[in-house]
């Protein structure tokens, strides 16, 4: 529509990527098709980087790990109904784990959706968005297409971050208007997430409590891995000197093998502190909410750092309220200590460093076996030797056992280098988050994906290949979902509903589309073939073999898992 002659026009495909490229959103992450396909083609001659994956839901986990790694709403794109319902439950993820995110998709004929009259892909997609996201907006006209996107970023990153949904009528992008008019519509979105000053009635107060505290305890979580406050959050537990334990994706906040980490204590440090300073992390289920035996039955007081007002009290109660962002709180709480801050008890920081000691001891031994084929303890031994060696590698985890086991053997010493499967626990991250940590950063990534996990999102190594990124995908093969042992109790054909394929190999589905693929039985094998795959940056599977007799159900969630009595035999 839009010819030579009509220079001094502009139109909706082009007012959609100059508003997103004032705001620094270069990126998009999705799948094309009806109606975006011309979107994409154009955004990338406009200069962006447009990477097409083979289902929206990696996309759409990519482009939430974008968010997380740069504090910037990650972009993904989608077509109506069907993919914009895939790359909706990456919405939902990111919403929940408190990543910024837009989703985009293009949606149909608006008059005809509300009669409900049968249009091609017909859905109320912003009505279905809304309850799973933390902003949701369409747009009609071009003129509004950048206060639209405005209010979408400020949406996304301002307070505690999110998924919002962004949803982009056929028929709008297809519209014209001057193009000088065009330009003053659109908006760069100033100090998009200001920061929020905690109220210096909760800093004392929160100084009281730690100062009488004689077992405190700071938990780090991933909104302070977040926060990139890194350097005043070190200050803060080096000069308070007390034990600090990392959650899942606050691994390497500090290395975990700094002298005050507490994480190979964490059984003892959750029932024996006193004080807790909960610094972006919530007292949801992965910290037993903050009751019930792992918490034990001594008296403790809570003192939370967190953006959003409403998570106070939660659970439990918070003692020493502390609302605004995590640099602004840190930096007000180590101002407020002083100089002369007295470091705990040396009897509680001694037995914590000395169950530390023993339990690393007592593991060291296992993570050092050599043994055919593979169990977790000596293929992750080797893993967490090349992490040591390469800490800037970004590591990738998802599965049962695969997740567990390497969470708590794999140390981590740079901040947000651990991502894995978040809040809700998903299995299908992988690749997407891959992906989306190897375009943002730049950075060799290291995927340890148990097999089935792998297989929620495999089809993306295809994405790896073409975009030639230096990944590695080690997949834990145990032949099945938690073991691959499981028989079908009725002797019938069918194996058992948690038993794949036995002895599949992964690598070739890599050789397939030009990737190295390698077949690993021992640890040495699997050392070896990660270390090639780093140095050289090629796009790599490594199929490593597990005993499938290894692992258990559920890895440590078993307890989760509601079990029949009567059908027990
Ligand atoms: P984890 O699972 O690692 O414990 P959660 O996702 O449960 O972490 O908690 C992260 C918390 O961090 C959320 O409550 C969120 O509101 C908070 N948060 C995220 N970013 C910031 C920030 N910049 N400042 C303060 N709090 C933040
Ligand atoms: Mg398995």
């Amino acid at each position: 529509m839009a010819d030579t002659a009509a220079e001094n026009l502009t139109d909706g495909f082009h007012l959609i990527i100059d508003a997103l490229k004032l705001n620094d959103l270069t990126t998009i992450y999705g799948v094309p098709g009806i109606p975006i396909t011309d979107f994409g083609r154009i955004a990338q001659a406009e200069g962006m980087r447009v990477l097409s994956f083979r289902h929206e839901q990696h996309a759409g986990y990519a482009a939430a790990i974008a968010g997380y790694l740069t504090k910037k709403p990650g972009i993904c794109l989608t077509v109506s109904a069907p993919g914009f319902l895939n790359g909706l439950t990456a919405l939902a993820h990111a919403t929940t784990n408190c990543f910024p995110m837009i989703l985009i998709s293009g949606s149909s004929e608006r008059e005809v959706v509300d009669l409900q009259q049968g249009d091609y892909e017909e859905m109320d997609q912003l009505a279905i968005a809304k309850p799973l996201c933390k902003a949701a907006f369409r747009v009609l006209h071009a003129q509004d297409i950048g206060i639209g996107i405005a209010r979408a970023i400020r949406a996304a990153v301002s307070g505690r971050p999110g998924g919002v949904y962004l949803d982009l009528p056929a028929k709008l992008f297809g519209q014209v208007m001057d193009a000088d008019a065009g330009a003053r519509s659109l908006v760069k979105v100033i100090d998009p997430a200001p920061r929020q000053i905690p109220a210096p009635d909760s800093i004392a107060r929160a100084i009281d409590l730690l100062k009488g505290a004689k077992r405190p305890l700071i938990i780090f979580g991933k909104g302070a891995a977040y926060a990139q406050a890194d350097d005043d959050i070190r200050t803060l537990v080096e000069k308070s000197g007390i034990p600090y334990l990392p959650m899942s994706m606050a691994k390497g906040l500090l290395p975990d093998t700094h002298p005050q980490s507490a994480g190979p204590a964490r059984s003892l440090v959750l029932k024996e502190a006193d004080v807790v300073v909960m610094i972006g992390a919530r007292l949801n289920w992965l910290l037993s909410h903050g009751k019930g035996k792992t918490w034990g039955d001594k008296p403790k007081s809570f003192i939370q750092i967190d953006i959003e007002p409403k998570e106070m009290d939660s659970n439990v109660e918070i003692a020493a309220p502390v609302v605004g962002d995590i640099g602004s709180c840190v930096t007000a709480l180590l101002d407020a200590m002083g100089d002369n801050w007295k470091a705990p008890p040396a009897e509680w920081t001694d037995a914590i460093t000395a169950k530390v000691e023993s339990n690393v001891a007592k593991m060291a031994p296992r993570l050092q076996n050599n043994n055919v084929p593979m169990d977790y303890h000596g293929a992750l031994g080797s893993l967490k030797t090349i992490i040591r060696e390469r800490p800037d590698v970004i590591l990738v985890n998802e599965g049962a056992n695969t997740l567990d086991f390497a969470r708590s053997i794999i140390d981590m010493y740079q901040p947000r280098k651990r991502l894995d499967v978040g809040t809700w626990g998903v299995m299908g991250i992988g690749m997407g988050q891959a992906i989306g940590a190897a375009v943002e950063t730049g950075k060799p990534v290291l995927a340890i994906e148990g097999d089935s996990a792998f297989g929620f999102s495999g089809m993306e190594i295809e994405t790896i290949c073409r975009y030639n990124l230096p990944i590695c995908v080690v997949v834990f093969n145990n032949n099945g979902i938690y073991r691959g042992t499981d028989v079908n109790p009725t002797g019938g054909s069918d194996v058992a509903p948690t038993v794949f394929v036995k002895d599949a190999r992964y690598d070739k589905m890599m050789e397939a589309f030009g990737g190295v693929g390698v077949y690993a039985t021992s640890p040495d094998d699997l050392s070896r073939a990660v270390n090639e795959a780093l140095n050289s940056g090629k796009p790599t599977l490594i199929n490593a073999v597990i005993d499938e007799n290894a692992g258990t159900e559920s890895g440590r969630i078993g307890n989760l898992n509601p079990q029949s009595v009567v059908s027990k035999k």
